[in-house]
């Protein structure tokens, strides 16, 4: 069972991954992580993927993809995995697609985060940080205290109303195409409502997976 998410931006992607794939017993599998131990392990595609970095370059998603094909076809993902972040582009959809197809394997499932942008831009900007241990608050208001330091309580930048904004709708233009293309080669993708309890949320990922 290889399951893709993706989450818009603010959508509790980083809560529910590690929820779901407890639920499910299976793990998952995030490029940057596969990246550094593919390095770690000195395996053929992580030297070459090294050798990329060295120059400041980014690594090609033809390396990428070798890198995450090798990590499916170990035993520790044999029952299935979570890929959190591993597709953004057509391309790489495409370049996966192949590579699971070589595994004998296939795309169960597309599974998208989603909420209401307002809402997203609302939950945010009522996010302050404290400015020395940057412990995060929500509810309270920037310029008080924090509980531990007394340290001042400031909103991130990336949490301004157009900051948000401006993200949301670079994750749109991104992901929008990527979403029809999994629609158009008939892999199941459901857009799952993330405003709500974590469980709740949980609870209706693991509904759609099971109808
Ligand atoms: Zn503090």
């Amino acid at each position: 069972m290889i399951i893709v998410l993706f989450g818009k931006p603010g959508a509790g992607k980083g809560t529910q991954a590690p929820l779901l794939a407890a639920a499910l017993g299976v793990p998952t599998l995030a490029t940057g992580d596969e990246l550094r131990s593919a390095i770690r392990a000195g395996s053929p595609l992580g030297l070459e993927a090294k050798s990329y970095m060295d120059r400041g370059d980014l690594v090609p998603d033809a390396v990428i993809l070798g890198i995450i094909k090798q990590a499916l076809s170990e035993p520790r993902n044999a029952a299935g995995v979570l890929l959190d972040g591993v597709v953004r582009t057509v391309p790489q959809a495409e370049g996966l697609s192949k590579a699971v197809a070589e595994l004998g394997k296939e795309v169960a499932a597309v599974l998208c985060f989603d909420i209401d942008d307002d809402e997203i831009v609302r939950r945010l900007a009522g996010r302050v940080v404290c400015e020395k241990c940057q412990t995060p608050y929500t509810g309270r208001e920037a310029g008080s205290a924090c509980d531990k330091d007394g340290g001042t309580l400031v909103r991130r930048k990336d949490d301004e109303p157009d900051a948000i904004r401006n993200r949301l709708a670079v994750y749109e233009k991104q992901t929008a195409p990527v979403l029809q293309w999994y629609r158009d080669h008939g892999t199941k993708v459901a857009v799952i409502d993330a405003v709500g309890h974590v469980q709740d949320v949980t609870a209706r990922a693991l509904g759609v997976l099971a109808s």
